[in-house]
């Protein structure tokens, strides 16, 4: 799960990390309030999305020649300004795709004066099973490039969990980023901070990017994304209550509301998949016989008839879907309860598309004789193999 910049950055605060003041508004009638509780005379409107590259976006609404999605404000009439065209419109940026994302919150925070733009991130290292620190001095710019174009740029620090982060731990960090004086004090006191924050949390990743040097010398989080364990929110109430549905994939909502595992993808065969390993193969197999998948769905092991509706429903309600492959190994799962979840969501939406039911396992026969007796116009497969090939067919011919 993910959450916002201003909220990120409030959490890092309690932990006591250096963040600027700042309030986040929805609506313009918030602007004035928001900026009489802030120093001045630079401000800095961010627009809060979840996805990265905001300060190198386009609005779709203002053309190419408009300032981005991140704004340096000298005045409160610019905040305004600024607040007048930004919210509400919509920013494309290099993560949100080309459909871009709709700007509903705004954040307006006291601006900083910046000597050094630094790169940092904390995530779980799994060659080493740590959370590691990943540096770099190249902040404010794409970590991607960085590590593309001066990999020796970059440096990590895996942390063990039995001491947490150390002395000789932060030297490296320090060295790795050249900071010095007070910014080497800040720091001294910011590394464990982050770690905490990381660990209690349950987070799977931060990312500060950038961390900057200001030209007083002092450190501050100018930015931060922090990405949660969705198997871990069970334990983390103030966390969840951060969740913003509306930066979430519809689809993706409704699948976890019925504890399905689904991720929507951008091609146009519905798959519905029992096991995570199936699934793979099976979307590796449609992109074998030169089609793509609409989703990866794993309905589970002993999933219910209902669950089995509800995933159906979800696949059939994307407009993207032109096919849909069904794709059971009954082994927990029977195969007749399968054969009967999809006939009830058939019955109950309606099928426009192409299906192909390949079913193998407990129950096969039973499950086969439910769908053949159905009177639906399904197609049947023998193997992961044929059924991939038939659903492609269909598909290219419809
Ligand atoms: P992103 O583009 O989505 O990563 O948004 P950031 O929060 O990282 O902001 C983008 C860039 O805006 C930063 O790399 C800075 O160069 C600039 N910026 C953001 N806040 C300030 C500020 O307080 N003062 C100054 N001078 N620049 C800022
Ligand atoms: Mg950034």
């Amino acid at each position: 799960m993910n959450i916002h910049e201003y909220q990120a950055k409030a959490l890092l605060k309690s932990y006591g990390a250096p963040v600027a003041d700042g309030v986040a508004i929805l609506t313009k009638d918030e602007v004035d309030a928001a900026v009489a509780k802030l120093p001045g005379p630079l401000y800095v409107v961010k627009s809060q999305i979840h996805a990265g590259g905001r300060g190198k976006g386009k609005f779709k609404e203002l053309g190419p020649d408009a300032k981005g999605g991140v704004r340096l404000a000298k005045s409160a009439d610019e905040v305004k300004a600024f607040v007048d065209e930004m919210l509400g419109n919509t920013l494309v940026t290099k993560q949100t795709g080309p459909a871009g994302k709709q700007v509903n919150r705004l954040y307006i925070e006291d601006g900083a004066d910046i000597d050094r733009e630094l790169y940092c991130s904390l995530l779980v290292d799994r060659t080493v099973g740590r959370v590691a620190f990943v540096v770099s001095t190249e902040g404010g710019m794409d970590i991607e490039t960085v590590a593309e174009e001066t990999p020796e740029k970059i440096v990590t620090v895996a942390i063990d969990p039995d001491t947490g982060v150390t002395a000789s731990d932060v030297k490296t960090l320090c060295e790795a980023l050249k900071l010095e004086g007070d910014a080497a004090k800040d720091a001294e006191r910011l590394f464990p901070i982050l770690y905490k924050a990381f660990v209690e949390k349950d987070m799977s990743l931060l990312e500060i990017n950038p961390l900057i040097v200001m030209e007083n010398g002092r450190l501050r989080v100018l930015d931060a994304k922090c990405s949660f364990d969705g198997n871990a929110l069970f334990r983390h109430d103030d966390v969840r209550a951060l969740r913003d549905t509306t930066e979430e994939d519809a689809k993706e909502i409704e699948a976890s509301k019925y504890d399905l595992a689904y991720v929507a993808l951008d091609g146009n065969i519905g798959c519905m998949v029992n096991g995570a390993g199936l699934a793979m193969a099976t979307m590796d197999i449609i992109k074998l016989y030169g089609a793509e998948p609409a989703n990866f769905l794993d309905v589970g092991g002993g999933a219910s008839k209902e669950k089995v509706t509800a995933a159906f429903k979800i696949i059939t309600a994307d407009p993207a879907v032109k096919g849909i492959l069904v794709n059971i190994f009954g082994g927990i799962m029977r195969c007749d309860v399968i054969a009967e979840g999809v006939i009830a969501a058939v019955k109950e939406v309606g099928l426009k598309v192409p299906l192909v039911v390949r079913l193998e396992g407990t129950n096969v026969e039973l499950g086969k004789k439910i769908i053949n007796e159905s009177g639906l116009n399904v197609i049947s497969a023998d193997d992961l193999d044929d059924a991939a090939q038939k659903i492609v067919s269909a598909v290219k011919e419809a």
